[in-house]
């Protein structure tokens, strides 16, 4: 059944006429519980109430999947943008980006241009850039690419994902490379990731321990408070320094423990998704914890007191019908 509501999720996630749908319709169905909004503006009070609580930050202008270069140059303007405006208001803030959105899937050249004038404003602006790790059929380019941008920049690192059968041999030449360790978020196939939590959160814990035992800088990204709890015990039990790693979440996930990692004195960051190609990435949190749905469902469609509001199912309904209609005369259309 668990697996079942995943697929389904992340099929969604990977629809591409719902996610450009979507677009239009802006944070909605709950999604805004978990995206911090559609304009960075709107956005700085947000990171600036963090960082007061020396929670620092990481911003994913979202989108994937690019395959129009006007839409790349676009998402790289607006990321550059986002850059000048972190340094001007003295936000304690890196970003995060993903090379689909670049133009990966257009040229990789085209791509490569986009993200070495992102990297040139950042280092002038002295921000870290790290490169999401997205779908299995980009990682092998994503971590060349990434070692070919080290050799003229510093501020630049990416993700392991420890579903993958290769996530330690890969380990090896990112020695000194700054590295975000998650358990990974895409439907891969079993020739190359682990299926069961098991074998993926023993790796994480394996992964994530010899990072910490290594020279560069880790963030161990999780919700996860069983590993979480493990790796401080392990932290304790090494002596290894606080400056050495941080813990990171998603915007909006566990704020009580957000919070409580940093009373105890880690270094955390949150990772703040905003933009307004929000669907495939709320897509994803539904497929990895259906809980999160019963969070949502709570929110959308009832009041503090407990009572049913009537305009969120007004409106959920609407669009539904909406997208339904539209999907099926755009098959129509197919099919003609
Ligand atoms: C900062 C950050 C960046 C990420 N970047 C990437 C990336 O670049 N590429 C990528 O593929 N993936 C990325 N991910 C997603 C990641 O791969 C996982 O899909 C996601 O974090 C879910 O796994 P988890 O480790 O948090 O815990 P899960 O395996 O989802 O949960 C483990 C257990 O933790 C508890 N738990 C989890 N969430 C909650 C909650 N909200 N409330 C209460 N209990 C909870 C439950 O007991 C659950 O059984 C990122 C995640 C984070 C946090």
């Amino acid at each position: 059944m668990a697996n079942l509501a995943r697929n389904f999720f992340i099929g969604l996630s990977n629809n591409d006429f719902l996610n450009k749908s979507a677009r239009k319709f802006g944070t909605r169905f709950g999604a805004e519980r978990f995206v911090a909004g559609t304009v960075f503006d709107a956005i700085v009070p947000v990171i600036r109430e963090l960082n007061q609580k020396q929670i620092s930050c990481t911003m994913d202008h979202l989108g994937e999947f690019v395959t129009d270069r006007n839409e790349a140059v676009h998402a790289k303007e607006k990321i550059i943008a986002m850059l000048r405006q972190i340094k001007e208001e003295h936000l304690d803030c890196h970003i995060s980006i993903k090379l689909t959105q670049l133009g990966l899937d257009i040229e990789e050249s085209f791509c490569i241009e986009n993200v070495e004038q992102i990297l040139d404003v950042a280092h002038a602006c002295d921000i870290f850039v790290n490169i999401d790790m997205e779908k299995y059929i980009h990682y092998e380019k994503t971590l060349e690419i990434l070692k070919s941008l080290r050799k003229s920049y510093t501020n630049v690192g990416t993700v392991i994902q420890t579903y993958l059968l290769d996530a330690e041999k890969d380990l090896s030449g990112l020695e000194d490379v700054r590295l975000r360790i998650v358990k990974g978020a895409y439907k891969e196939d079993s020739t190359v990731a682990y299926s069961s939590k098991e074998d993926i959160d023993k790796n994480f814990l394996m992964i994530a321990k010899k990072r910490l035992l290594g020279k560069a800088f880790t963030s161990i990204a999780t919700h996860d408070h069983r590993i979480i709890q493990e790796l401080k015990e392990f932290i304790e039990e090494h002596h290894i320094s606080k400056d050495r790693f941080e813990f990171q979440m998603l915007y909006g996930f566990r704020v009580d423990m957000q919070h409580q990692l940093v009373k105890e004195g880690f270094r955390f960051c949150t990772y703040i998704p905003f933009g307004e190609d929000w669907f495939g990435y709320f897509m994803r949190r539904l497929a990895e914890r259906p809980q999160n749905l019963n969070l949502l469902m709570k929110d959308v469609f009832y009041t503090e007191e407990d009572k049913l509001k009537k305009q969120p199912i007004i409106i959920g309904t609407a669009a539904l019908t909406l997208l339904l209609f539209l999907g099926r005369r755009r098959k129509k259309e197919q099919n003609n």
